[in-house]
């Protein structure tokens, strides 16, 4: 994820592009009430604000310069899955590179849901105990949403799923 922006002055297109790409990015995530902790210089992730809270703070404050990994927005996360192997000992793949492939060969052959779930079902039954799949399609285009290296690939679905 670039966060270059991060260190740009707040009135710069990339700065202001760069705080929608956070807010897209943590709203994505399940928030309280509809409400992150707020990542501005001032409440660098103390409060919870709404959207439209959160983007006037970081724009009229700028978002706390120091906060380059956002963990508490799920950037963790995102990052243990692109660590963590598919299951124990597997070299191939991590969690979230066999997830895009999966879902990519979904999207080319106009899966349904249904039918990928199902996929998903029989998959976790046949890995290996401490296997990492999500158990549902709902999960997996939660975990790609999240990772901006698959999504603006996979987006191009013609079937828009
Ligand atoms: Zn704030």
């Amino acid at each position: 994820m670039d966060k270059s922006w991060m260190s740009q002055p707040r009135w710069i297109q990339e700065y202001i592009d760069g705080v929608n790409s956070f807010l897209e990015f943590a709203f994505l995530r399940p928030s309280i009430s509809g409400k992150i902790l707020c990542p501005c210089s001032s409440f660098i992730n103390r409060y919870f604000r709404s959207y439209e809270e959160v983007k006037d703070h970081l724009m009229i404050k700028e978002i706390c310069r120091g906060y380059t990994v956002w963990n508490s927005h799920g950037e963790e996360k995102l990052i243990a899955d692109t660590e963590t192997e598919l299951y124990p000992g597997c070299k191939l793949f991590s969690k979230l590179s066999f997830l895009l492939h999966l879902y990519r060969i979904k999207c080319l052959n106009s899966w349904t849901s249904k039918s990928f779930d199902i996929l998903l079902e029989l998959l976790i039954e046949a890995l290996p105990d401490g296997s990492a799949l999500p158990k549902n399609t709902y999960e997996v285009k939660k975990i790609i949403k999240a990772s901006d290296l698959g999504y603006t690939k996979i987006h191009v679905c013609p079937n828009d799923c």
